[in-house]
């Protein structure tokens, strides 16, 4: 069975937990270093990234998660995590993990339309609900960087080596289809 790492220093991280522990699978929360036990994936969950940024820092969490995931980790990015993982902002200087080479615009859409649902394809799973909170999307995307979804022309989910991100929140609601992916995938990892 695998182990799902979920960092959990702020945000949308207990949702997450409950559908992959709803799916068989076992959970570690990740707040500090001595919880950098065994996992054989890792979800960022949705949040506040500058928030996420600064206490993964002072967590000394940083370092080992990036070694992690440019180690081939397979990890699932939602919302705040997808910022997280981005080579570029295009509205801030501060990116974090960087591993991901796309450009992700922070609250891409504005105060008035800053949450919404909507239902659209995503590759590999079929038509999808997807709930955007305060999302980003992504603005420019490396050639080698498959697009997975997008919504009015934007990308809103991507996929890179082992590496999934999304500007939604798949852990709201019960279509666990993204989820038991993602598990599949850790499960190989973990083989
Ligand atoms: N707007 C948040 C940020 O910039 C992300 C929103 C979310 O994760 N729901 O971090």
């Amino acid at each position: 069975m695998a182990v799902i790492g979920i960092l959990a220093l702020q945000g949308a991280f207990i949702e997450h937990e409950k559908m992959i522990r709803s799916l068989g699978a076992d959970t570690v929360e990740i707040r500090n270093q001595g919880d950098l036990t065994h996992f054989d994936g890792l979800i960022l969950p949705g949040g506040e990234s500058t928030t996420q940024r600064k206490l993964l820092k002072e967590e000394g969490l940083f370092d080992p998660l990036k070694k992690a995931i440019e180690g081939g980790l397979p990890v699932l990015a939602t919302c705040a995590g997808m910022i997280l993982l981005a080579r570029h902002l295009d509205n801030d200087d501060n990116p974090c993990f960087g591993t991901l080479p796309v450009t992700v615009r922070r609250n891409a859409y504005g105060r008035q339309l800053g949450s919404f649902i909507t239902t659209a394809d995503i590759k590999g799973i079929g038509p999808f609900r997807m709930n955007f909170i305060r999302a980003p999307y992504i603005t420019e995307a490396d050639p080698e960087v498959e697009i997975l979804a997008t919504v009015d022309s934007r990308i809103v989910a991507v996929r890179y080596k082992n590496q999934t991100a999304l500007a939604f929140h798949p852990e709201l609601g019960n279509d666990t289809r993204i989820h038991e992916a993602f598990l599949q995938q850790a499960e190989s990892f973990g083989k």
